[in-house]
This record gives C-alpha cells, structure tokens and sequence, in this order.
C-alpha cells in the first residue's frame, strides 16, 4: 500500500498534506518518491486560477489505471463531493480537507483488499491530526479555515466555506509539541488570520470571548522559553490589522520583523470593485506605523493589475502608492477571471491582456528596483540566518525579516540545515543577499 499526494497552491495546501500523510500511514500506507509507484495518488489542489485547476485536471488524466486517484483542496466544494468525480474521468473520490478522516471508508470501498477503519471526518478531527512535518525546524500551522471577507475576484469563500476559528487551547498544544520535537520557527496559517476568533460562526460559539489574534500571538511566543525563536503568519487582511496587533508584534521576542500584508491595488475605486473595506490612505497608515513601531520591518504584499475596468489612473495610482511604500517583495498577479466569483458574474474583463502585461512588466522592474534598494541597507549588518538548505558550496537561509540569505564560506562536512547562524551581510542583489558566517 504505496501512496503519493502532489500538492498545488498555498502554504494551507502543504499544511493538509502534512495532515493527510499521517492519516495515511496511520491507515498502513508508505509514502512513495514517485507518482508511477503509488496505489493511491492524492492531488491537492488549488483553485485561485483556471489555469491551476486546469493543471490538476491534466495531472489526473495521466495517473494510471490501476492507481486509485483522490483529489482534495480547494477543488473540491462542500456538499458537491459526488459532482466532481462524475465530472473527472479519472478520478475515484473527492473529499474536502477537514473530512479527510472519512477518506478510509472510501478506499475500502474502492479496494476491499485495504479494509481501513475510518478516523472521523469532522473539522475537530481533523485539527487533531499530527502533521508528518517535512521539516521540523520550520512549521506550519493552521488556525483557522475559510474565508467570510468575499473579495469579488476570489474563489476561496465559495471553495474553502465560511470563516472559522479553530480553539486557541488545541493551537497552544500543537504549537508546544511541535517546538518540543525541535521547531524553531512557527508559521501561523489562515486565509485571513488576523481575522482570527472574530467570525460570525466564532462570536456564535463562544469559545472565542476575549480572545483575538493579538492574544493568540502573545500566547505562542511563550514558548520562547522553550525553544521557539521565530513567530510568523500569513496572510493577514488589512480591514483586520488593529493598534494592538502591531504593538503586540513590536513587543513579542519571537515575532518576526516581517509582514506581508496583501493591498491588492493602490486606487481606492479598484479596490471598491474588489471589495476590499479600506483605503489606500487607510493603508498607507497603517505601513507608517508598523515602520514605527517595528523598526527596519520588511514590508511585502499582493498586487492584482488590470482588475475589472482598471483605468491607466488608477492603475497609475497603484503604481505610485508601490513607489512610496517601497516594498521589499510583491507578489503581482495579472487579473484573470475566476469561473463562480462575483466579478465573473456582474464585472467585465475588459482590461486588454497586452495592457495587462504592459502593466504587469512596469511594477515588476519597480519592484527590482525597491528590493534592490532595500536590501543594500543591509549591506554591513548583522542578521540572524536559519539555515533552510545545504548544498556543495552554499547554505541557503532566510533572516528574521525574511531575506533569503546565501554562504559560500562554511564547514561542509557539519549539517547546517536547522541551524541558526549570525551571518555579516556582505553583498546585496536583487532578490536575495550574500554574507559571511561570524
Ligand atoms: S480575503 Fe479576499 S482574497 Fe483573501 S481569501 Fe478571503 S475572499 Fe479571497
């Protein structure tokens, strides 16, 4: 009983898979290197562009005959499991993440042979499950699932279902095992997270009294007498972003001076369209006080160009608000509709794709040029390294304000992957810097 899971999308994404192999191995299956080996092949997919989903559907039709194939992610809606497969030829079983405990009665169906007792599908189980961590230095961990904010471009609300927090008490346990087996790093996860223990569904549960994001941060970083270093989230919402938080992760110990906080436009009419609660000037506020507050933080975010009726004005008033903030990394994507979304039922796409590129190409070289000028105020600084790889003649690391980092000069016969090392910055390029172990 081999099985192999290819994972699409997001860090949420990697995060199931790191559930869904436990529960696998827990059912007796081994995990195989390669897609040809398996029994059972999972795909997780993702669905925040056609052309992702349109990968998942190619990869499925070239699994094999004798392979049982399941898909998972955000692919796969509440309630319309059944749909999907009669949809996919191919494909044997669907099943939404937080269900994967279900997963077993399915497969013994499929193959009587593999006669596996299920674990239970519901969300609480789910969150229940260890994660088989791929590396134990760096985790990930989710606090929350779905989505209530509906931005008119974005799939995730429909895809991943409404807003929910999971108990602050099952995050701490997690979070405490994970840095007493060796986690020197955290990664909060959430589609919104700062939006965490706020929902609808939270307020009705009420486990969620006085409790916030903030609080939850606080909480963690405890565990720094333990061993945690390092605490990050992604990705956070700016209608969400409160005083608290930022003090808050200007006085924690292990909060890093990292944030990346998706704007998505510059020009307040665009992001009206978008349904995005905030301004521009609301936005840039709120940069100026997390500079204050959190001396030298790296700032990154996520530009959609050519969204629905962009005009070359407010597109320029993106690009002008980019130019002031001086991101230190951007994830910029060009606007393609989402089959479901609102934007595809009630807005036109009719920004051309040559004006799209066009767009796209001048806030890429902006943004060469912001990282450029950022990162060479690093040059003679001292930084903080955890090593992530290790290969012949460089160690690969990323700082506390998340800069990739390379070494050339270091001790190859020591495994370095999981240290942390103070590097002096020596050489500043584009994308990454260069330095000298102390
Ligand atoms: S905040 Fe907006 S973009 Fe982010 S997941 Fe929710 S609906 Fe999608």
């Amino acid at each position: 009983m081999k099985y192999f899971i290819k994972t699409y999308g997001c860090q949420m994404n990697y995060s199931d898979s790191e559930r869904l192999k436990t529960l696998l191995e827990s059912y007796g299956f081994a995990e195989t290197e390669t897609q040809q080996d398996a029994d059972l092949v999972v795909f997780n997919s993702c669905s925040v562009k056609q052309k992702a989903e349109n990968k998942v559907y190619g990869d499925i039709r070239n699994t094999k005959d004798d392979q049982i194939v399941a898909l998972t992610g955000c692919m796969v809606k509440s309630g319309k499991e059944d749909q999907i497969v009669k949809k996919i030829k191919k494909l044997d079983v669907a099943f939404r993440p937080e269900n994967m405990g279900e997963l077993g009665e399915a497969l013994t169906i499929l193959n009587p042979k593999w006669a596996i007792e299920d674990a239970g599908g519901s969300l609480e189980k789910y969150f229940e499950i260890n994660p088989k961590v791929s590396n134990k230095y760096q985790v990930f961990v989710p606090i929350m699932t779905g989505c209530d904010k509906f931005c008119t471009y974005c799939i995730v609300p429909y895809s991943r279902g409404r807003e929910k927090s999971r108990p602050m008490a099952d995050i701490l346990a997690e979070c405490e095992k994970l840095v007493e087996n060796g986690a020197k790093e955290i990664t909060l996860l959430g589609q919104t997270v700062d939006s965490y223990g706020i929902s609808h569904a939270d307020k009705e549960s009420g486990q969620f009294k006085g409790v916030n994001f903030a609080k939850l941060l606080r909480e963690v970083d405890k565990l720094s007498t333990k061993g945690l270093s390092r605490l990050r989230f992604t990705s956070p919402h700016p209608a969400d972003f409160s005083k608290e938080l930022i003090d808050t992760i200007a006085s924690l110990v292990t909060a890093c001076p990292y944030i990346h906080l998706p704007v998505q436009s510059g020009s307040n009419s665009v992001l009206r369209r978008m349904n995005r609660p905030y301004t521009k000037e609301a936005y840039e506020k709120m940069i100026d006080e997390i500079r204050t507050k959190v001396p030298k933080c790296a700032i990154s975010t996520d530009i959609i160009v050519g969204f629905c009726g962009e005009t070359q004005e407010e597109f320029q008033e993106t690009y002008d608000m980019f130019e002031k903030i001086s991101f230190d990394m951007a994830y910029i994507s060009r606007y393609s509709t989402r089959k479901g979304t609102f934007a595809d039922k009630k807005l036109a796409d009719d920004v051309p794709y040559e004006t799209k590129a066009e767009r796209w190409h001048k806030l890429n070289d902006l943004l060469r040029k912001t990282s450029t000028a950022n990162n060479k105020k690093y040059v003679g600084r001292k930084l903080e390294v955890l090593i992530e790889k290790q290969s012949e003649g460089d160690l690969m690391g990323r700082s506390r304000e998340y800069k990739e980092v390379h070494i050339k000069d270091f001790d190859g016969g020591k495994e370095w992957r999981g240290e942390l090392v103070n590097v002096k910055i020596t050489k500043a390029r584009e994308w990454l810097l260069e330095g000298e172990m102390e």
